[in-house]
């Protein structure tokens, strides 16, 4: 089975997330990685260093500048007759292009898949990660999108060849108007290795900065949020982990006053090692915890910081 994965990036820089997508194609059979974007030469040399691809496909075009779903799609569909898998990691430019693209074939898209157990069976999560389906898609195509938390990222040190793809785009649908993006010199949080996360008992923003970030600099750690933090204003929406917010599994988890409601265990409940900090004992964030600490964190973690000195 050949399969054709979608390249996430800047049009500078390959996003972790492709490495990781990258592991979850491969258990299809051999994958051809496609780079739409415009300038994003570059993009393709560093796809061409991961391990395990067969070619890196380069469609370079003003149309693609901003990774729009109507022209991406047309690309994709363009070389879709040589492919039985299309593969994109369910981020937002994934799950906004592969839908068309499976609409278009008139086929079924699996969404979200955490588990390849072969070519046509995937494992996905439903019901918040409640529950943990097992589908079987018949499609002649499979078009997936990945949860990249849950893969390992493939290697590097490979040269696969890199091949531009003509493109012959029709008349734009959609506009590009502008992007608002957050620059922050703190890890990304989908693809951060640390994450420490503060919830509603940080009472505001304030304190939030105060407490928690000295102790995200010092880890080198990217910074969470519950819904309740957020919604009260104490930390950015793009903070926000959970069914409605992210979805990560980095190596350490720290939630600090987080009571652990179902809606944030569906962000991180995956995470490698959990230490939650909360004043309640009974607090259900214990139950997925491996290391618990029942303290103020109002004490605890200037205390912490302090530890892991300058
Ligand atoms: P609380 O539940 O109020 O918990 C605060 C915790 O802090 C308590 O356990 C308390 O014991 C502890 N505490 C208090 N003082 C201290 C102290 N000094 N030191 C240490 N601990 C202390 N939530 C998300 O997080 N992400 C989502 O994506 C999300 N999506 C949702 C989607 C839907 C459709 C719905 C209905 C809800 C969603 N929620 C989500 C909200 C979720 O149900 C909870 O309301 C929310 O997660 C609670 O946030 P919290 O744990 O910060 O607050």
């Amino acid at each position: 089975m050949k399969t054709l994965l979608i390249a996430e990036h800047d049009n500078h820089t390959l996003s972790a997330h492709t490495a990781k997508a990258l592991t979850a194609a491969t258990k299809l059979g051999a994958v051809d990685i496609l780079v739409l974007g415009q300038d994003c030469e570059a993009v393709a040399q560093q796809a061409a260093t991961l391990a395990g691809v067969s070619t890196v496909l380069l469609a370079d075009d003003a149309g693609l500048a901003n990774q729009l779903a109507e022209p991406c799609a047309e690309v994709i569909l363009s070389l879709a007759s040589e492919y039985q898998g299309i593969v994109a990691a369910a981020t937002t430019t994934g799950k906004n292009t592969l839908p068309r693209v499976a609409a278009k074939l008139d086929v079924m898209q699996v969404s979200d898949v955490i588990e390849v157990l072969d070519e046509s069976t995937f494992k996905r999560p439903i019901y918040a990660g409640n529950a943990i389906q097992t589908v079987r898609c018949n499609e002649p195509i499979k078009v997936i999108t990945v949860r990249t938390a849950n893969f390992e990222a493939a290697g590097t040190g490979a040269s696969a060849p890199v091949s531009a793809v003509s493109v012959n785009l029709s008349a734009a649908l959609s506009e590009h108007v502008e992007d608002t993006l957050s620059v922050s010199e703190r890890p990304e949080l989908a693809t951060a290795n640390i994450i420490i996360s503060g919830g509603r008992a940080l009472g505001s923003k304030e304190q939030f900065q105060q407490v928690i970030l000295p102790v995200a600099d010092k880890l080198g750690a990217a910074v969470g949020a519950s819904r309740a933090a957020v919604d009260a204003g104490y930390a950015p929406n793009d903070w926000q982990v959970g069914q409605t917010g992210k979805i990560v599994s980095p190596q350490l988890y720290i939630a600090c006053g987080i009571s652990g409601a179902i809606q944030h265990l569906a962000g991180m409940k995956d995470s490698k090692v959990i230490v939650a900090i909360n004043t309640d004992e009974d607090a259900p964030i214990f139950q997925v915890a491996d290391y618990g600490l029942v303290a103020d964190l109002f004490e605890v973690l200037p205390e912490l910081e302090q530890q892991l000195g300058s």
